[in-house]
């Protein structure tokens, strides 16, 4: 028996219960990103996941705690440049 999976629904739902910035995922887009990020802005108006985005990996380095090993791990070149670590944002 074939299970569907539901896609994923993200919205703003604001105080006085209305409700903007509705956006759905894809279960298989999700699925395809080899950290299965949650977070809709990882992904492009197609879909695709931002993991191989060099922009999109000094986010996940520096606010998401992920190391470039974990990236090495998944098969995923690094593109972001070397730097100094994490940060605390002042
Ligand atoms: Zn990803």
């Amino acid at each position: 028996m074939m299970v569907r999976i539901p896609d994923i629904q993200y919205e703003t739902l604001h105080p006085d219960g209305t409700v903007t910035h509705v956006r759905t995922l894809r279960q298989s887009s999700l699925k395809a990103c080899p950290f299965v990020i949650f977070d809709p802005s990882h992904y492009r108006a197609d879909e695709t996941c931002k993991c191989d985005d060099a922009t999109e990996q000094v986010r996940m380095l520096r606010d998401w705690g992920y190391t470039r090993a974990d990236f090495r791990r998944v098969g995923i070149t690094v593109l972001a440049p070397k730097g100094p670590g994490r940060k605390v944002q002042s």
